[in-house]
Parts: structure tokens; sequence; C-alpha cells
């Protein structure tokens, strides 16, 4: 652990290693005096420039990384374990319970997509590589999905009676003895097992938001208030927007269905595997029931979501699932599931008005996007896209109005309808990302703004500076910050 610049300065340092000028890849590298402990592990998604990093060596070996702490079970904040794993990393990764549950499911989906990748530039020989490599292979999912340590919840009502405003989703461990640090994990409300993190080490604390939810998430509770802490990291996904009013009754969604069915087309919605189709597919279902769309078949064609649905439903999460919503979850019945490559190929063709709901989100890969090549080209379909599109996703591009999209080596022309449905952000916007830090016990020293757009980023940090007396920062890749 000699090199280890703190082990001469002995003041903690914090290395912005991800999601820093962008959205993806966050990993926060914390040097204390006696370690180091990186939190979130996450894959870089979307534009080629941060794309090419998830190649690079890790900037510091990942064997002198005594633990890892997740957020969340997105890619883009765990995606890399298995990378880093495959690297040398033999730590704990410290999680909650849901998103071990979940990251387990995501990070074999990721494994496989990976070497799937691998064997079709075999195939296709477009890779720089000979024989084109996966970034990690199944093994190295398992090893990473071995290291997963789940920690105990702790009641939210504490027995002093203090209401669940205390909120600490999971009990403080002590990261170490490597480490020296204490990892605190507290609900964030933004999927199923997402907390935000607070480290103490050496004197200085640490509060990384993760992401944050929404107050109204229609399946799990709000998130909890969050302690105090000297230095905040914060999320900028939504820095520069109000989201508009929620359209409970999702008006727009219901159009588009009718008059997708009603020229006889098929709708695909491109949804995150975890999380975002849960919340579409009940208000498929709600829609249903109110008439407001015809009950055609719904095809669930992610094996991910529907693993990941199980584990909403799952009574061992509970605790964080609104008790109507795990009732509602419960109930959903009539869906239709592609179990195979090839029924999934078939529901291009399926002969009669349906709903597609299939992953990737912002359509980078997954089933979703075959189903996009044979579809895209016919302007009786529809794509409704349900949240944030990354810039260099496919999903953006056809936000934007492209007229054609590259899928699999072909240029595919774009005819079919893209709507963009605002109804299913399971990120907070910018008031409420302000008022996050507004209900910190105190106003911290300083606040870094990370995992935004450039520009998002900017806009959330000049508000940051308006509302609050704190230095406030925009990290660049590779910025180190001191924390004592
Ligand atoms: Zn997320």
């Amino acid at each position: 652990m000699d090199d280890h610049p703190q082990a001469r300065t002995r003041a903690p340092a914090l290395t912005f290693y991800g999601a820093a000028g962008t959205v993806t890849g966050s990993k926060f590298l914390i040097d204390g005096a006696r370690g180091r402990l990186l939190v979130d592990c996450g894959l870089y998604q979307g534009e080629k420039r941060w794309r090419q990093r998830n190649w690079e060596d890790f900037p510091v070996p990942p064997d002198t990384i005594d633990a890892v702490a997740l957020t969340h079970a997105h890619l883009d904040h765990c995606g890399y374990l298995p990378a880093l794993v495959r690297g040398g990393f033999t730590g704990p990764a410290l999680t909650t319970a849901g998103t071990a549950a979940l990251a387990a499911v995501i990070l074999r989906d990721s494994a496989h997509l990976q070497e799937e990748e691998a064997e079709g530039a075999r195939r296709g020989g477009w890779s720089r590589h000979d024989p084109p490599l996966p970034l990690y292979d199944v093994a190295d999912a398992e090893r990473a999905i071995a290291a997963l340590q789940p920690l105990p919840p702790v009641r939210t009502d504490d027995s002093a009676g203090r209401a669940p405003a205390a909120g600490l989703a999971n009990q403080s461990v002590c990261v170490g003895p490597g480490a020296g640090a204490e990892v605190t994990f507290v609900r964030a409300g933004h999927i199923l097992g997402s907390s935000s993190v607070l480290v103490e080490v050496g004197g200085g604390s640490v509060l990384f938001s993760g992401d944050l939810g929404r107050p109204d998430h229609p399946v799990l509770l709000p998130r909890a208030r969050p302690p105090a802490a000297r230095t905040v990291v914060i999320e900028s996904t939504y820095g520069d927007r109000a989201h508009p009013e929620v359209d409970l009754e999702h008006h727009v969604m219901a159009d588009a269905i009718r008059r997708t069915i009603g020229r006889g087309g098929t709708v695909v919605i491109p949804a995150f595997a975890v999380d975002r189709t849960e919340i579409v597919l009940l208000a498929l279902a709600d829609l249903v029931e109110r008439h407001a769309i015809p009950d055609v078949p719904v095809w669930v064609d992610s094996p991910m979501a529907l693993a990941a649905l199980d584990i909403y439903r799952d009574p061992a999460h509970a605790a964080e699932v609104r008790p109507d919503a795990l009732e509602r979850l419960r109930r959903l019945h009539g869906l239709r599931t592609a179990h195979t490559a090839e029924e999934s190929i078939r529901l291009n063709t399926p002969g009669t008005p349906c709903i597609i709901v299939s992953a990737s989100g912002m359509a980078t890969g997954g089933r979703v996007i075959h189903h996009l090549r044979h579809l895209l080209p016919q302007s009786r379909n529809s794509v409704l896209l349900t949240g944030y599109q990354a810039v260099g996703t496919r999903g953006r591009d056809l936000q934007e109005g492209v007229r054609e999209v590259k899928i699999t080596g072909h240029y595919v022309p774009v005819r079919a309808e893209i709507v963009t449905l605002d109804d299913f952000s399971v990120h907070a916007d910018s008031g409420e990302l302000l008022a996050w830090l507004g209900e910190l016990p105190e106003t911290p020293e300083t606040v870094h703004v990370v995992h935004g757009e450039p520009a998002a980023a900017q806009a959330l940090a000049d508000g940051i500076r308006r509302e609050f007396d704190c230095a406030v920062s925009v990290p660049r890749y590779g910025e180190r910050v001191l924390l004592d």
C-alpha cells in the first residue's frame, strides 16, 4: 500500500474517474491513509470517445482497491465491476439487498452481450482485436456477483421514535481494515435498492447522491432525507430541466398507442429492464382497465425485465415498495413473453397489432435492436421513448428526428412514428435536486456536480451557487480533490 499517495500526505482524496463530463461510467475513487474505496463501478455508454475508456487500463491497479460501494444496479453504475474483477480486484462490493439482487441479473446479461458482441465482431471482421475479445465474460460476471455483499437493512423508524426522516436504509459498515472508511447507504428512490452513499474517512465525510428518484415514483417509496456531509457529489442528469407536470393519466402514451393500433401497426417501447419496464407495464394495465387503449397483446421481450419484475415483487424488498404498487405488480397478468430468440424474432411479424416492451431503454443493445431494425421502416408502427436518452445513443438519435439509424452495420430508414413520453422519468429534475441539497442538515462546504451532460451540470452548478453558500465545482475526468 506504500504506493498510495495518501500514505505520505494522509489527507483522504477523491478522484473522478467517471460521470465527469458525461452521464455514464460513474467511478469515484477515495484514497484514504489506509486504503482505497471505489464508489460506483459503472460502464461508459453512449459516445464512442467515452466507451473507449472501458477498454483502457484502470487508472490505479484494481488489486490496490480494498472495497467498492455501489449506489444502484444500473449498468452505468455497476457494469464495470466484472472488468475490475478481471483486472485483479478481490475485495467486497458493498451495497443494499435490492441492488445486489438486481445487479446479479444485470451483470449476467451484460456479460452475455459483451460475449455476443465479440462474437459478432469476429464474424463481421470489424474488431481491432484479433481475435475479438469481450470486455469481460460470464465467468468474470459470476466472480463480480460473488463479490456483492448486501448489507442488512435497518428499521427506518429508529427506536427513539423519530420519523423515517432519519432514513438510513442500511447499517453503516467499516470498510477495512484497509480502507478504514465507514459507509452508510440511504434510500434514493430511483430504482429498487438505489441509495445515496455516505463515506466517512480520515476526518472527511463525502455524500454521493447516486441517482436520485422523483418523489412520485409510482412503485417505490420516496427517497429518505440525506445525512450531513462536508463534501457532496451530486448527479445532474436533469440539472438543466424541470419535468413537466406528471401526466398521471398517460394521455400522450394512450393517444400514440390508439393511433398506432388504429393503423394496424406495432408499438415498440424501448425500456430499461429494471424499473422502467415495471412502471410502463403498470401504466399499460391501467390504460387497458380504463378502456383508454384497446386490450391488445403486450409482449415483454426482455428476459432481464421479467427477472427484475420478480425481484420487485419479492416480499424481501417490500420495505422499499409502495404497498398498493406491490399489489398491482402482483396482479399484472396476461403478459406474453418471448423466451427464445426465435420467438422474439417472430414478434416482428405479429399479424395483429401489439405492444412490445423491450430493453435496452436507449436502444444501445438488447432485443429491442432487432425490433427496431424490422419495424422502423414502416410508417404504421411507432416507437415510444420512455426516459432519458443519452447523447450518442440510438434512442437520442430517434428522439432528435434522424431519418435513418445504423443498426448492426446497416442503415435503417426511420418511417415509424417516434414519440417521447415524459411521464416515465425516474430522475429528479433541477428543482428536486436542489431540494435534496436543501434537506441536508447543514450546508456542505463543497459540492461537486457530476453525472450530467456539460450544459446540465453547469446549469445545476449555477443553481447551487445561487441558493447555497458553498464552493461548487464541475470536475473534469481524472480531477483529484482533497477531503480534509
Ligand atoms: Zn440510474
